[in-house]
């Protein structure tokens, strides 16, 4: 999405060959007429596809979910990274997921209740860098026996091993702005397409 790959261009920040920091429009600050274009291209893109409900993880994933379900007409549900009391046991669906930015990993859960095998799942996330985070929540949909339709990202870092991950898988990726490098002096190149 040309909007996408503008506002990067205008407002990111390369912190270093492999972070890209976009928290003024996109996970910290947000500009909410910029995600709900995100969520209006990933819906047109998988408008025909029979999708039930939109997954994502806690918490930059969310606000772009919603867009997407929004627009899709449909609910999403968020992978939560510290269960509640509630929500331990057999009543939940876990995955294991090692943070890009953070180093660490975390146990991600889905409550049995909101994914089921009837469903039709959509993935989207705001970043794919080494697919972890996407990994986990389709080791979630698997689990439930639900169908994957796709995974839907943001931004892409086209130069890291998620998208091959996942297209391993059988998986169809849908990235909005694809990144081919990133060098703090010299800004950003996108994949050609
Ligand atoms: P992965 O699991 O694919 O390695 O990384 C994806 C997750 O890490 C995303 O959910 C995102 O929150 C975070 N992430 C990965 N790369 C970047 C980056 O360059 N910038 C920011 N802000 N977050 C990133």
């Amino acid at each position: 999405a040309q909007i996408l790959r503008d506002r990067i261009d205008k407002d990111g920040k390369v912190l270093n060959d492999r972070v890209l920091k976009v928290d003024s429009f996109l996970n910290h600050q947000v500009d909410p007429h910029l995600i709900m274009s995100l969520g209006q291209a990933f819906a047109d893109h998988f408008k025909d596809r029979q999708v039930t409900k939109v997954l994502t993880l806690e918490a930059s994933g969310i606000h772009i979910a919603f867009a997407t379900a929004l627009r899709l007409d449909i609910p999403f549900v968020f992978a939560k990274k510290r269960p509640a009391s509630t929500q331990q046991g057999s009543g939940v669906y876990t995955a294991e997921v090692e943070s890009f930015t953070r180093g660490q990993t975390c146990s991600i859960t889905v409550s049995k209740d909101y994914i089921t095998s009837e469903d039709r799942i959509l993935i989207i996330d705001d970043f794919l860098a080494a697919g972890n985070a996407a990994l986990g929540l389709i080791s979630v949909v698997r689990q439930a026996n639900a169908e994957i339709v796709g995974v839907g990202i943001a931004v892409e870092k086209s130069f890291q091993t998620g998208r091959k991950r996942l297209e391993d898988e059988g998986i169809e990726v849908l990235s909005l702005a694809r990144l081919k490098s990133m060098d703090p002096a010299t800004g950003v190149e996108y994949v050609k397409e």
